[in-house]
């Protein structure tokens, strides 16, 4: 199983006729298609000048040609740097800068953005190309590019260290950082993702973006082991359950915003989906609330998983099995070992609060060009072993289950006492009335700072403000109060449906730090 995947999915050529192997909005490739595609790119991609751990960035939304650029570049033994299409121009420019990109492939549908950054790069015209049959305004399409590429399979050698893939952290925290993944980290974590199933029969609907580690992470094992990708480029509640439905889906990786669209879409229980088998969801706390409504009206099992992209630090939550444990992000995966320790470094007893650190058994090789930041992430036990600062706070109970509490830069310390939003958000989403809610830390003179809730009410409810923080007072410890509640709209999510703190705290703060 440690066959790279470009040598791997060759074999999967006799699947022809027999099965897709991407499906998308764009067309779909059967695996005689995506590896005689994946073939040509990777002859193409050396043929102009590709060598082995050399970058190939593509800003583009999910489709079959994504998927085929992806595999080609591993095939060509290039190092795949997915940026997204929600980042600013001018980061685009550095991250291109920074990981020295050789090749940029961009979608039509990223024309726009593309001509914002591209005198920023001082990548060479013929190698900026078109990931569309529509190459206007940025190059050659890929069908013209790909004209007369031999598409005789001719995988490059790679070994474990090679890198595999860049990924740019979203940046919710900070500036990106590009997070270095080698082949070692990517096939040793298919290895283990296809435990869930996620093998040559699943068919796996992705409808996250493919710049993103969580989409890497059900994909890639689906691909290497020869199943079916559903892919969407934008997601939308009813148009996954009408695919769902129509390929007979067995499973999907999922953010919690997303189960929340699909479990309230009106016609969802209209939707045959009793070929599902597994939903897994990662990237932000799920709700107990919509863990028991996916399992009471959604076949299949629901598997929560708590992981950084920069690896290291891995559990998961096996929610059929754990009714009592839904707060909690399940326990270490195989392989893996979490603690929690303080300010100081020092390990906390069982059942406190501390940074969560872990380590498994895969981990980015490092950020690119950040050795500093590396080593900051690092924390040696004292056993003499390394692991992985998270920057979470949380917490592990008598039977080892982990929980978050916070982002550690997200705490709200008000008046010496360390507040953690995720215990206060938990009791106003308790209110009949409450939607969604955010508690952030803003500026208070007595206390320096002190926790504030953004709340979004219940479709045509007549909630007021002081209700709220009343009913919600009533029930918090003293140190925890809400100074206060606001009505919002909606609030900002990043494309992974990760809540925005940084953005929603800003206008509180200017002028004051
Ligand atoms: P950054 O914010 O540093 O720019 P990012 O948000 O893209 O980057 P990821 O690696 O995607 O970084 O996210 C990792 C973080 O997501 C974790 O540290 C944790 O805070 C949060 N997270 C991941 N899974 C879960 C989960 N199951 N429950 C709660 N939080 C989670």
């Amino acid at each position: 199983t440690m066959e790279p995947i470009g040598h791997r999915i060759q074999q999967f050529a006799s699947l022809q006729g027999s099965k897709p192997a991407v499906i998308s909005e764009s067309g779909t490739l059967d695996w005689q298609d995506l590896l005689t595609r994946v073939n040509q790119i990777a002859n193409r991609l050396r043929d102009a000048g590709l060598t082995r751990g050399d970058t190939v960035a593509a800003l583009s939304e999910n489709s079959a040609n994504y998927v085929a650029l992806y595999l080609g570049t591993l095939t060509a033994g290039g190092c795949m740097v997915p940026l997204s299409g929600m980042a600013s121009a001018e980061a685009l420019g550095l991250m291109l800068a920074d990981c020295g990109a050789r090749f940029l492939f961009v979608s039509a549908k990223n024309r726009e953005l593309l001509s914002e950054f591209r005198d920023q790069t001082s990548l060479p015209a013929d190698r900026i190309i078109a990931l569309d049959d529509d190459g206007a305004g940025i190059g050659s399409s890929i069908s013209d590019w790909l004209e007369g590429a031999s598409s005789t399979p001719n995988p490059a050698e790679v070994s474990l260290d090679d890198p595999f893939n860049i990924i740019y952290s979203s940046g919710t925290t900070g500036t990106p950082k590009g997070i270095l993944h080698d082949y070692r980290f990517r096939q040793r974590q298919l290895v283990r993702m296809s435990r869930f199933g996620l093998d040559g029969d699943a068919i796996n609907l992705v409808s996250t973006p493919l710049y993103s580690n969580t989409t890497l992470v059900s994909a890639l094992p689906t691909l290497f082991f020869g199943g079916t990708l559903v892919t969407m480029a934008k997601f939308d509640a009813r148009r996954f359950l009408e695919l769902s439905e129509q390929y007979r889906v067995t499973h999907a990786m999922l953010v919690p915003v997303q189960y929340q669209r699909i479990l309230s879409d009106p016609e969802f229980d209209r939707f045959d989906l009793s070929s599902y088998k597994l939903k897994l969801c990662t990237s932000a706390p799920l709700r107990t609330g919509v863990i028991a409504d996916a399992i009471a009206r959604w076949p299949g099992s629901v598997r929560e998983i708590y992981g950084l992209t920069e690896g290291g630090i891995s559990t998961s939550l096996d929610c059929n099995t754990f009714p009592d444990k839904w707060d909690s992000v399940g326990v270490p995966t195989e392989g893996a070992e979490v603690r929690i320790i303080d300010e100081s470094g020092r390990e906390v007893p069982r059942g406190e609060i501390g940074e969560i650190v872990g380590r498994a058994i895969s981990m980015m090789r490092g950020y690119v060009n950040r050795p500093e930041q590396t080593e900051e992430m690092l924390w040696t036990s004292p056993e003499g072993d390394v692991f992985y600062r998270s920057g979470d706070m949380g917490r592990m109970d008598n039977d080892g289950f982990i929980y978050i509490l916070d982002r550690r830069k997200d705490m709200i310390i008000s008046g010496g006492f360390n507040i953690y939003a995720a215990d206060l958000e938990k009791v106003v989403l308790n209110h009949p009335k409450v939607a969604d809610v955010a508690v952030i830390g803003v500026p208070s003179e007595q206390w320096g700072e002190t926790p504030l809730g953004l709340v979004v009410t219940t479709p045509e409810s007549t909630a007021t403000e002081s209700e709220i923080l009343e009913w919600a007072n009533e029930r918090l410890g003293k140190t925890q109060r809400l100074s206060g509640i606001e009505f919002r709209e909606q609030l900002p999510r990043s494309t992974i449906g990760k809540i925005l703190k940084r953005e929603l705290r800003t206008p509180y703060w200017e002028g004051q730090e």
